[in-house]
């Protein structure tokens, strides 16, 4: 039997996992992993800070599927093969220990995203995979069996089974040459980036952090809570990367102008906030307001939100009028912002968007239109929320991959 061969497109961390899963399970196969650039796992070494944030410490599929605002149907069956368990005990069983943040995202114990990267160049020398850089798969052809790959000034070559794991790309353009193998791109937006809110008075508190928030967009139903940050050009924190990625379609279509309205005590309304203000006035009247040290928001945003209502430093409780207690209720559990533009979020980006995940099955990978041609990572239309969850689906998809084309290549000694 001749010795078959496969191909994964994309350096990054699906692309690695499919090529060296499928080179250890199915020791007969030949391995080749082309990536366009001159460096290998790029995004791994960058994200987390440096430090890789592998997966999330989450163990219940239906859980973990929550944080995925494309993509939670598909994985739901995909998790049952590969989930975040298998991903910590395979780097386990590699001598890579993970650790546990307090918000649940899992790094190497080493808190350095290089021993993800050792880690993963060890296990494809081990099972020889080829890795040929400066490779840019720009025409995949059809042949009868297998593909026919084109890279810009290399010779084609051939191969059995092909694993596309190229990411995202910002550009609807870039994944012509995956359409041309007949499947359906959803158009590709970016998701996890914080508000820009120029010249609001609110960035003057740039720094400050609130354990819990809740962020609305207006006219829509989409709401997140979480910690929030108050940066020199608008807001960020998990609340708004959150936010961010399950309105990423909308927020596009609104050209990334929209009105939020923030409760920055989202465990009250306004109508408890008022019954709580009235109890305030009533038990420490004597006391100046600026200095009311119980309401469990940050010193700064508190006297911040008692100027935007117009209550000076010197206004004591009892000496509060209605009207301002309205305003200030309104202004702690329902202030409105309008929101002009997004920055990228340095720590975590994916793009929205790729390949329709109809076209592609979840059990195995591989695509529903042409056998032999299999799908993993972000090139998929999967994307989740921050917190690991996106690497979660490199690796499930990447091993889920790996396994099936194992198991479809026929067995042969080399
Ligand atoms: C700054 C940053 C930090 C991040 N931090 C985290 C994090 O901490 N936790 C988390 O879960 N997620 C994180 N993410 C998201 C995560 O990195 C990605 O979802 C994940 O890397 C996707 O893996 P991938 O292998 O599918 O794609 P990629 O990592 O994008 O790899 C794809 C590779 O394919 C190559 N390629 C593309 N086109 C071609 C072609 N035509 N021919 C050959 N090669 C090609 C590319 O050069 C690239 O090397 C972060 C992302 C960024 C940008």
């Amino acid at each position: 039997v001749k010795q078959q061969h496969l191909v994964v497109i994309g350096g990054g961390a699906a692309g690695f996992f499919c090529a060296v899963n499928a080179a250890r399970l199915q020791p007969g196969l030949r391995v080749t992993l082309l990536e366009k650039t001159g460096k290998l796992l790029q995004k791994v070494k960058v994200s987390g800070g440096g430090r890789c944030n592998v997966t999330h410490a989450c163990f219940e599929i239906p859980e973990l599927v929550k944080h995925y605002p494309r993509g939670a149907n598909f994985l739901k069956k995909s998790f049952h093969q590969f989930f975040t368990t298998h991903t910590i005990q395979w780097f386990e069983e590699r001598g890579v220990a993970l650790k546990t943040e307090a918000d649940g995202r899992m790094f190497p114990v080493t808190n350095s995203s290089q021993t993800i990267i050792e880690c993963l160049m060890k296990e494809a020398s081990r099972y020889k995979v080829d890795i040929l850089l400066n490779r840019d798969v720009h025409i995949i052809e059809t042949a009868s069996p297998g593909f026919t790959i084109h890279c810009k000034g290399f010779e084609p070559l051939a191969c059995d089974y092909l694993c596309i794991a190229s990411g995202g790309f910002p550009k609807p353009a870039a994944y012509q040459f995956i359409e041309a193998l007949g499947h359906n791109i959803e158009s590709p937006v970016p998701s996890l980036f914080t508000f820009n809110m120029p010249g609001n008075p609110v960035t003057e508190l740039m720094g400050v952090a609130v354990v819990e928030a809740q962020v609305k967009i207006n006219g829509t139903k989409l709401q997140q809570q979480g910690p929030l940050l108050i940066t020199h050009w608008g807001i960020s924190g998990p609340a708004v990367l959150k936010l961010s990625a399950w309105a990423a379609r909308d927020l596009k279509e609104l050209n990334y102008q929209f009105s939020i309205t923030i409760n920055w005590l989202p465990h009250l309304n306004e109508h408890t906030v008022r019954t709580w203000l009235q109890e305030q006035r009533t038990a420490t009247g004597a006391q100046k307001i600026h200095n009311t040290t119980n309401t469990g928001l940050p010193k700064r945003l508190w006297q911040h939100l008692l100027l935007q209502t117009g209550i000076d430093e010197a206004l004591r409780w009892a000496d509060v009028t209605a009207k301002q207690q309205n305003l200030l209720a309104k202004n702690l559990c329902a202030q409105v912002y309008h929101v002009n533009g997004k920055t990228t979020f340095k720590e975590e980006f994916v793009t929205s968007g790729g390949v329709a995940l109809s076209e592609v099955d979840a059990n195995t990978m591989q695509s529903r239109l042409r056998p032999g041609l299999y799908f993993a990572g972000e090139i998929l239309n999967i994307d989740g929320v921050t917190g690991g969850f996106n690497f979660q689906n490199a690796w499930t998809s990447g091993f889920i991959a790996a396994k099936s084309i194992a198991a479809a290549a026929p067995f042969t000694t080399v």
